[in-house]
């Protein structure tokens, strides 16, 4: 049914030079692939190159937490592990028990064993089982089992993402048979039923690419998932919203003063319009960082000695708004009933992700509410007499107008 292509032996040794070009194996992965061999299982792992693309896009996505469906002698896993980013963990489904053990040796042996969880079983179980225990969401997918059960995996994996998450489908081209109509073929028909569900599902942006190489000729279909549809009066993307805007008015009308007006001290919380600022930006980025948890590790704090003109500030804002909202999407992904904890001048604290959003959102009001008072106290005619008025109802309008 597949007649070997004339071209099989170019395709062979490019495979061959690109393996050793880019995708060098060393001797766990070697051995990976010797072992399935000796226990007589299918060739049907991923090659080195593949293997390679795999590692490269997880690294690029900066990929913390890997959901793999089909292990086999875990060849693919181990590519995947060593693309994990630092603290990561990745999770791999396989039916067979003896393959599971197999590649428990394989990638063990490969020095990944630590951050991968095999679980044995027929993987939509599984996938039912990892749903129901509310695990935080997954940033790469790769599906590689049974075509037959193909839309059942997309569908569970699009529950396990947030926005961004990055699902690969290999073997999607099932050899070119994928566009033969008609077949009643539970395994074409299957990869037929997910191309139409792509194409219908609202969040979902994909590319299909067909390859050729060492296994033969086949393909991919990568699957970029995105923002869950939402409410338009979604308190929370209103708070962020408003939140963010309303500082860049304040720092507007900050643009006006002179530099010793910037830095004037005052009794008035953190001191100086400038400080004040700073601290309200700063707070962004800091909370950005906890809410994603570990191990995103916390950025430097932006308060301290060096000084910012309120441009400078602007720009920072931008970062922190977008950097913020991606958090709290993530959060909203994971729950925000999710507990985490938090370390305050040294004292932990148990919080969950909706309260500290709501903490995020609404610091900011409690320091523009300073700077309205410093700005007043400079009687700089054309800024203190013409303050912003900030509300939510005068962003509302301004975002109608
Ligand atoms: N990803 C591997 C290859 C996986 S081959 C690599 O590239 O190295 C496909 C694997 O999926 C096989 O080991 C097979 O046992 C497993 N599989 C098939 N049907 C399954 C099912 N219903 N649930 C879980 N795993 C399944
Ligand atoms: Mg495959």
């Amino acid at each position: 049914m597949n007649p070997i292509n004339p071209q099989q032996p170019t395709w062979d040794a490019v495979d061959r030079a690109l393996e050793q070009w880019l995708a060098p194996q060393d001797e766990a992965l070697r051995a990976a692939m010797a072992s399935a061999d000796h226990e007589g299982l299918p060739r049907i792992a991923v090659s080195p190159a593949q293997g390679r693309l795999l590692e490269v896009l997880a690294l690029a996505i900066g990929a913390r937490r890997i959901l793999e469906i089909g292990t086999l002698a875990g060849f693919s896993t181990i590519w995947l592990a060593r693309g994990l980013a630092p603290g990561g963990s990745l999770v791999t489904l396989e039916l067979d028990p003896e393959r599971a053990r197999l590649a428990r040796t394989n990638i063990d042996r490969a020095g990944c064993g630590e951050p991968v969880e095999i679980v044995v079983g027929p993987a939509t179980q599984s996938l039912e089982a990892l749903g129901a225990t509310g695990v935080p969401p997954f940033d790469l997918v790769f599906i590689d089992a049974d075509r037959e059960n193909c839309l059942a995996y997309l569908e569970h994996s699009i529950a396990l993402s947030r926005p961004g998450t990055l699902i690969i489908v290999d073997n999607a081209m099932h050899r070119g048979r994928l566009i033969e109509q008609g077949t009643g073929e539970p395994s074409v028909e299957g990869v037929r039923s997910m191309m139409d569900a792509i194409r219908r599902h609202p969040r979902l942006k994909a590319a299909g690419i067909q390859t050729v190489g060492a296994k033969g000729y086949d393909g991919m279909v990568l699957v970029l998932v995105g923002d869950a549809p939402r409410a338009a009066g979604d308190p929370l993307d209103i708070l962020l919203r408003h939140d963010a805007w309303a500082t860049r008015e304040v720092l507007r009308a900050c643009s006006g003063l002179t530099d010793e007006q910037w830095h004037r001290r005052f009794e008035i919380g953190p001191g100086s319009l400038h400080d004040a600022l700073t601290h309200a930006v700063g707070a962004m980025l800091r909370w950005a960082d906890r809410i994603d948890g570990p191990p995103t590790e916390l950025r430097p704090s932006i308060e301290g000695i060096a000084r910012r003109t309120p441009a400078e500030l602007l720009a920072l804002l931008d970062a922190a708004e977008s950097g913020l909202s991606a958090s709290a999407d993530r959060a909203r992904a994971r729950g925000l009933g999710t507990e985490f904890d938090v370390t305050l001048a040294g004292k932990t604290h148990r919080f969950t992700l909706g309260a500290t959003l709501v903490h995020v959102t609404t610091h900011g009001i409690h320091h523009r509410a300073q700077c309205l008072n410093m700005l007043r106290h400079l009687s700089v005619p054309g800024i203190s007499d013409r303050l912003p008025e900030i509300d939510p109802l005068d962003w509302q309008q301004q975002a109608e107008a």
